[in-house]
């Protein structure tokens, strides 16, 4: 029987970060404070004051590589999604804790099965980086609720004991905090089940902290299964030079890389901006994937806009922008109910079996016949 890895944090989660920089000295890596962010610039002084009790409320950590990204994206779509605001505290009688669902679904501590076929394993709950719209933001935070050993055992026990499983999906929080050492054993006991044919990855860091990418991370990813990366990303102002740099060294690496977006009001809710992002993502060796509608998240209600207004947006991207730079609009149905495509449609059954109306891009309709 193989010993299951540990999974903590690969730094104190909470407290102040250094890293030395190139003169020797240290500064700090990460802002975790609404002093911290007025210090920086991220907000005026006069609104620290909101953003305290925000930060009391939902965790904040913007490292100081992406302050920078902050500081120089004049559209404010990337401050808005980092920077906390105090909209956070306005909370909606429909919105949910675990607005996906996961807890329905979730046999062992840090597993999600939902799907037959795949579970997520979630090995903590720490982030570089507390987007403001975050999905999993009543479970994310500074401590991260990390798995401990024989919690990762019992987990990867379920794995095992279960055949029908062949994708394991890393989520949190995000793994690729993990210790490289650490990962490295994660990712070998998974593969080294059978039945597991693929692990994916989901995470923020390369847009977050990209110095974390590093070579040893990217080794410690590398074993006898496929695995994919999917990098959340929602704007192209998140793709610096840096970010850049650190998905070229896992692609690089041999590890495809896919990307998930949210559609977020105030942030990519136009044509122009996600066009910009999706060729922008294609250009650096990443496939869009997911173009994920919001989900209702508590204190979340400034970032959603209408499926209607989502569907509109990508019938204008699906005529002008190339099929490969293309992502699948969802909705995780709330509750826990799976996730679904939500079109826009371009098929409608006739009046008689076998006769369609097909509409192009443009909005014009056809009529389409699939009889013999
Ligand atoms: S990186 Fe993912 S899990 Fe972490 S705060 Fe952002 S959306 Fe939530």
């Amino acid at each position: 029987m193989t010993t299951a890895p540990g999974t903590s944090p690969s730094r104190p989660a909470n407290g102040p970060e250094r890293a030395t920089n190139a003169a020797g000295g240290t500064r700090q890596r990460t802002l975790r404070t609404a002093d911290d962010l007025a210090d920086a610039g991220l907000i005026a002084p006069g609104d620290a004051a909101i953003a305290a009790r925000v930060a009391r409320r939902y965790a904040v950590a913007v490292p100081v590589a992406l302050a920078d990204a902050v500081r120089n994206d004049a559209s404010g779509a990337l401050r808005r999604q980092f920077v906390p605001a105090g909209d956070e505290l306005v909370i909606a009688r429909d919105e949910l804790e675990d607005p996906i669902g996961d807890a329905a679904h979730s046999p062992v501590k840090g597993i999600v099965h939902r799907y037959p076929d795949r579970v997520l394993l979630k090995p903590l709950h720490a982030c570089a980086v507390y987007c403001r719209f975050c999905f999993r933001r009543e479970q994310v935070g500074p401590g991260g609720d990390a798995l401990t050993a024989a919690e990762t055992a019992a987990a990867l026990a379920y794995i095992r004991g279960n055949p029908g499983i062949w994708e394991v999906i890393l989520s949190g929080g995000d793994p690729l905090l993990l210790a490289p050492r650490r990962l490295k054993a994660l990712v070998a006991e998974i593969a080294a089940i059978g039945h597991v044919g693929v692990i994916r990855v989901h995470t923020r860091l390369p847009v977050a902290d990209p110095a974390r990418i590093t070579p040893a991370l990217t080794r410690a990813l590398r074993c006898s299964k496929a695995v994919y990366v999917v990098l959340h990303c929602n704007h192209a102002a998140e793709l610096t030079p840096a970010a850049t740099a650190a998905a070229a060294r896992l692609i690089d690496a041999g590890i495809p890389l896919l990307a998930q977006s949210v559609l977020l009001r105030g942030v990519n809710d136009d044509a122009e901006t996600l066009e910009a992002l999706l060729r922008a993502l294609v250009a650096r060796r990443i496939k869009p994937y997911y173009l994920h509608h919001p989900d209702r998240a508590r204190g979340t209600g400034h970032f959603r806009l209408p499926l209607a207004a989502g569907q509109a947006i990508l019938r204008r991207l699906r005529g002008r922008l190339s099929g490969i730079a293309q992502p699948t609009y969802v909705l995780d149905i709330p509750g826990g109910h799976g996730k679904v495509p939500v079109g826009p449609e371009y098929l409608r059954l006739g009046a008689a079996d076998g006769e369609w109306t097909v509409t192009d891009p443009a909005g014009r309709s056809y009529a389409y016949t699939d009889k013999a």
